[in-house]
């Protein structure tokens, strides 16, 4: 049956890490809206346009243009094997929508990735990306992105627009309004498990890998 994975978690959480890894070892694809919307504002499409000052605000974009991207990506053939949401849903809303949109398809597996804010803090404002492909540079720091580059693509480094501190709390609270109320949402599905991202990085995809195949016995089971 095909994994149909929403990653839910605070910016920082390492939802967007496990999620590619996920990605590769199942080989389905990694959807990622704030990714999407960066390439959108690089690109300098109208929803790029509308979005660039929305996020750099640290606030959300709206739901419906959200829906409508993610509506006209899961229309796509190669999501029919499954797919990783990263960064969406985001609101009550945005979730309400999926939902519709999960008609006729395998039941969605959902994933909350729980760090303390202290630690998401640390974590954003002093992660380093590629400016080319937008992977972390993990083990980088601010002080020696100007001297290194990307492991993957060999592109310059710098750091998100919105993980400055001041944007990164703006974020964090943004996040408790409207993201922390779809655990309440989702919390009560059979196939919704919660875990411990403070842990080592070894531990989380440990975690993660067990809490995959739980919810997917779960949801065939319920087939
Ligand atoms: P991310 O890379 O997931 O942290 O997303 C970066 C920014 O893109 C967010 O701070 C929002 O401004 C915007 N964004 C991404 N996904 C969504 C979404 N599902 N709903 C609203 N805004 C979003």
């Amino acid at each position: 049956m095909a994994l149909n994975l929403i990653m839910l978690g605070a910016p920082g959480a390492g939802k967007g890490t496990q999620a590619d890894r996920v990605a590769a070892q199942y080989g389905i694809p990694k959807i990622s809206t704030g990714d999407m919307l960066r390439e959108a504002v690089k690109a300098g499409t109208e929803i790029g346009l509308r979005a660039k000052a929305v996020m750099d605000a640290g606030q959300l974009v709206s739901d419906e243009i959200m829906i409508g991207i993610v509506k006209e990506r899961l229309d796509r053939d190669d999501v029919k094997a499954g797919f990783i949401l990263d960064g969406f849903p985001r609101t009550v809303a945005q979730a309400k929508s999926l939902d519709g949109l999960m008609d006729g398809r395998d039941p969605l597996a959902i994933i909350d990735i729980r760090v303390p804010e202290d630690e998401l803090v640390r974590r954003l404002t002093g992660r380093v990306i590629c400016q080319n492909c937008g992977q972390n540079a993990e083990g980088v720091s601010v002080a020696q992105m100007a001297t290194t580059v990307c492991t993957k693509c060999g592109g310059p480094l710098k750091q998100r627009a919105d993980d400055t501190e001041a944007v990164v709390r703006d974020r964090l609270t943004v996040y408790a309004r409207n993201t922390q109320p779809l655990v309440d949402f989702y919390q009560s599905r059979p196939t919704f498990r919660s875990i411990d991202g403070a842990q080592s990085f070894e531990q989380v995809t440990a975690a993660m890998k067990q809490a995959l195949t739980d919810v997917q016995s779960v949801a065939g089971a319920s087939r």
